[in-house]
């Protein structure tokens, strides 16, 4: 049975609607699923009823982005959540409204390069007409593309969103885990590959990240090589670390499907039965 426990909707900056997704899942032959959108989790109902309905199980999940020593925007995955919690939407909020201010800022730098080149400006309402609840900087690649101003999305992070980029709010990591645990959830690590490739350097962060409570590493993941891939799933083993694997697929990216990895990588479900002990585990607490 097949599992993909990352991806995003266009809750935040996926390009299908919760239950687009879940019909995907049911096309690539995916069983469990989780929307891990930036910011939010206003498309996990939909989601679930949507799943209810075809036989497809959806985890309750968010992707925050947090601050860790001098790393800034390392990417944690929240599962087991409860996705009421009063407390926790109203950060999300915060996290949100700063989101939005950011998009003007990074809408205003973009548009002095497309100046510069005497490209034709991007509207505020070109961006915002791919975004529903949390923006981010992929919107901003899909109206470049819509424009022909870039190939493609990696294209136009490189030509532009990454020049252009400014920074977002953090979590602080301890804060993170913290509320994560406090609304029943566990603390994954995402694609960790992106923090450093530097095996001694990244074995370190994860040895310090376990210390300040996190739970698990995403293993199999959409950035990893297999040499990276068996790095993480050693360094999971060897400290006892929950191992989870997903796509990050967002519907923007060339080449990419729900359900599958690097060269096609499908994520097995063996991993759900220590990830829901563990998020068991934490509610006992
Ligand atoms: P933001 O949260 O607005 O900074 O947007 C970050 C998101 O943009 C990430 O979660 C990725 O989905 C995407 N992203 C970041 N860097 C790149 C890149 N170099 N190429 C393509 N997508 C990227
Ligand atoms: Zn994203
Ligand atoms: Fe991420
Ligand atoms: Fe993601």
């Amino acid at each position: 049975m097949n599992i993909d426990l990352h991806m995003h909707s266009s809750f935040s900056d996926g390009a299908f609607t919760p239950s687009e997704l879940v019909a995907l899942a049911v096309k690539q032959d995916v069983r469990v699923i989780a929307i891990a959108d930036h910011d939010s989790v206003a498309g996990v109902e939909e989601a679930t009823v949507a799943g209810a309905a075809s036989g497809i199980e959806v985890i309750p999940a968010v992707e925050l982005s947090v601050q860790f020593h001098e790393y800034q925007d390392v990417h944690l995955l929240g599962y087991g959540i409860n996705c009421s919690d009063k407390i926790f939407l109203q950060s999300l909020d915060g996290f949100r409204l700063r989101r939005e201010g950011r998009n003007d800022e990074i809408i205003g730098r973009v548009n002095d390069s497309l100046r510069a080149e005497g490209r034709k400006v991007l509207s505020r309402d070109s961006v915002l007409a791919f975004a529903r609840d949390s923006i981010g900087r992929p919107h901003i690649a899909r109206a470049l593309l819509e424009r022909g101003y870039a190939d493609s999305v990696e294209d136009a992070f490189r030509r532009y969103l990454v020049p252009c980029n400014v920074p977002k709010s953090y979590w602080p990591m301890d804060e993170a885990i913290a509320e994560i645990h406090r609304i029943g959830g566990v603390a994954v690590l995402a694609h960790p590959t992106s923090i450093s490739k530097d095996p001694v350097t990244l074995g370190s962060v994860i040895a310090d990240l376990h210390e300040s409570g996190l739970d698990g590493i995403e293993v199999y993941n959409n950035m990893g090589w297999p040499l990276e891939i068996e790095f993480l799933r050693r360094t999971a083993t060897e400290r006892g670390l929950l191992m989870t694997a997903g796509s990050d697929f967002h519907g923007i990216e060339e080449g990419l499907e729900i359900g599958k990895g690097r060269e096609g990588m499908r994520f097995d479900s063996t991993l759900l039965v220590p990830l829901y002990e563990r998020i068991q585990l934490v509610r006992n607490d």
